[in-house]
């Protein structure tokens, strides 16, 4: 039998950051020694009191189902968490989530439908167009690739590029992929650009615990931003918690209402025990934290000295875990030369909306980073 497929799934392609680390460690199967610079994950193990508070609440059998929008401890630590970063959200503006994706494609499904525009600044995280595309939603990608990946320098084109018609606006800052952190300036801009067009915004701050010398402010907190942001947020960055899938939004009561109902109809809920731990997470590891954030300053540091000995310049990322490195036009098909020719994996900037850059995550011990540059340049790639 042929199996007829939805033109909202054939519109989109599979994540291309899982598709190229699923390939290295294809290859690392076949016994190749693969430097996977490719995914953005952390290579710490999880806070080990996190992994106890977990353990501790399944032994007291938290086992079962959890109200949808997940348990009243975990929401009033989001809650509390967000009120230190300025944002007045109560309980029930929170949905607790299996991971910030599983957050942002509830958002975005309630939002967004056939031919609504939806707004996005380049480069932008692969899964922000997917999840756009499948709602049915139009794109228009404001570059920032000119402007160092800043944002400030470049809120005349964002201007430029929304309208009335914009529906929906996504932020992400420390941004997936380039590390920028926009400055409050340019977040006021875009608060401004938004209450004029009465555009709704996303704000996805999962990389907000991890930047280097500046303090990222939520767009939230911004005059007019209240009731027009969805702050979405998650644990897998911060606390090294990839695997366990939690992550929540955070917005106005009729978003959550609507929003929630995919939840409750799709995922019923977070994993009740690793809910548990999100509790822990928020409230007993700021040392961890710091310590995790502290290594990958000095790992960004000595990336960005290795390029500059082979006369690579990068835009100085302030926050996240990730830079883009400006290689060849073709950028798929130097990363694609890369990992087979040198065994080190990247993701080719396209993937992200800006050609002529790869994806280095920086999220990997030094002697591996050390190893993954020598090796590019060795091969003739740098
Ligand atoms: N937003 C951004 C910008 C990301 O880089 C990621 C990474 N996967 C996510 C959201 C989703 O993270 P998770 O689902 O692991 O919480
Ligand atoms: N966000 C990470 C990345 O961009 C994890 C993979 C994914 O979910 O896309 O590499």
């Amino acid at each position: 039998m042929t199996m007829e497929f939805t033109d909202r799934v054939s519109r989109v392609e599979p994540s291309a950051t899982l598709a190229i680390s699923a390939l290295a460690t294809e290859l690392e199967a076949e016994g190749a020694d693969v430097v996977d610079l490719s995914v953005g994950e952390p290579d710490f193990p999880t806070p080990e009191n996190v992994v106890r508070a977990a353990k501790e609440a399944m032994d007291a059998g938290h086992t079962g189902y959890t109200t949808s929008s997940g348990i009243l401890e975990l929401r009033e630590a989001i809650a509390d968490k967000l009120a230190d970063d300025g944002l007045d959200h109560g309980l029930e503006n929170v949905v607790v989530t299996p991971g910030a994706k599983q957050a942002l494609y509830e958002v975005v499904h309630a939002l967004i439908e056939e031919g609504d525009e939806v707004v996005l600044l380049d480069p932008a995280w692969v899964s922000y167009e997917a999840m756009v595309k499948m709602a049915g939603g139009s794109l228009t990608r404001v570059d920032l690739s000119d402007y160092d990946f800043q944002l400030e320098p470049g809120l005349d084109d964002l201007a430029d590029a929304v309208s009335d018609d914009t529906d929906l606006l996504i932020v992400n800052s420390p941004s997936n992929p380039t590390g920028a952190v926009y400055s409050d300036d340019a977040l006021e801009g875009v608060a401004e650009l938004a209450v004029e067009h009465d555009i709704t915004v996303i704000s996805d701050e999962i990389y907000k615990e991890i930047t280097y010398g500046v303090e990222p402010t939520s767009l939230g907190t911004f005059d007019g931003m209240a009731d027009r942001t969805i702050t979405v947020n998650g644990f897998s960055k911060a606390y090294s918690m990839t695997g366990w899938r939690l992550g929540y939004f955070a917005g106005p009561e009729d978003l959550v209402d609507q929003a929630g109902k995919l939840h409750s109809h799709s995922v019923s809920s977070a994993v009740n025990f690793v809910q548990h731990a999100g509790v822990e997470a928020l409230e007993n590891t700021d040392t961890a934290v710091d310590q995790m954030v502290e290594a990958f300053r000095e790992r960004r540091d000595l990336v960005i000295d290795l390029l500059d000995e082979h006369d690579v310049d990068v835009a100085v990322p302030d926050g996240a875990f990730y830079m883009m490195v400006p290689v060849d036009d073709d950028d798929q098909a130097w990363c694609e030369g890369a990992i087979e020719d040198a065994h080190v994996a990247t993701v080719p900037g396209s993937a992200f909306g800006t050609p002529g850059y790869a994806r280095i995550s920086y999220a990997a011990s030094r002697e591996r980073l050390e190893e993954g540059i020598e090796r590019l340049a060795d091969e003739g790639y740098l």
